[in-house]
């Protein structure tokens, strides 16, 4: 009789959890997100702030997923597109996506400088689904050499630095024509950030946890 009642307290609570995270689901559809991962697209995901593997050494979220608002994956959609046609065809691995406010605090708890995370109060673009971190990738998700590691804080992360290996500095030009025609704007500061066009423009910050 014990048994039972705990079997089947265990399964009202799989239940709850399952209908929270659906929940969650929903929120960000009617907020004009799109599950990245759902879209038919060669992409790879290496979802870092859902992983000690950043710059805070702190897990950020828990959830490794890569929601974006609808027009930033349409856009990004096309980067794919234009990628597949250059001379040495390539692809994605995302770094990070939609970010929710709550992660933004955590980051700004971790590194409290304007220079490196937006803070809170201001909200980040990925806090609007409408920014996304990148770096080109072979068809097997393996990172092509790019000037730096994701959230290196230095010059040689500038778009306007000059002094790298010839194939890199290509490499950093080709992806910055392709976002730029696919409907992104570049970070003077960071090769690996792109914002949507059109951030500015009822895109409200967001507070949806991202769904396991
Ligand atoms: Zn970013």
């Amino acid at each position: 009789m014990k048994k039972a009642w705990i079997l089947t307290l265990i399964f009202a609570l799989a239940c709850a959890g399952l209908n929270a995270q659906a929940a969650l689901e929903e929120k960000l559809e009617q907020a004009g997100l799109v599950d990245v991962e759902t879209l038919a697209a060669p992409l790879f995901f290496d979802i870092r702030y859902a992983t000690t593997n950043n710059f805070t050494k702190k897990k950020i979220y828990d959830s490794p997923r890569c929601y974006l608002h609808k027009d930033a994956a349409e856009a990004l959609l096309k980067a794919v597109e234009l990628a597949s046609q250059e001379k040495e065809p390539f692809t994605f691995c995302l770094w990070d996506c939609y970010r929710p406010l709550s992660a933004q605090k955590k980051l700004w708890q971790a590194v409290p400088n304007a220079s490196y995370v937006a803070p809170p109060a201001k909200g980040s673009r990925h806090n609007r689904g409408m920014a996304v971190d990148l770096t080109p990738c072979d068809f097997d998700g393996n990172p092509l050499p790019m000037p730096t590691e994701f959230d290196n804080f230095t010059k040689r992360a500038h778009m306007d630095f000059y002094n790298l290996p010839k194939d890199i500095l290509t490499r950093r030009e080709t992806l910055k024509k392709i976002m730029t025609r696919a409907g992104f704007t570049y970070t003077r500061t960071e090769w690996w950030h792109f914002d949507k066009t059109g951030w500015q423009n009822n895109h409200p910050v967001l507070d949806i946890d991202l769904p396991r």
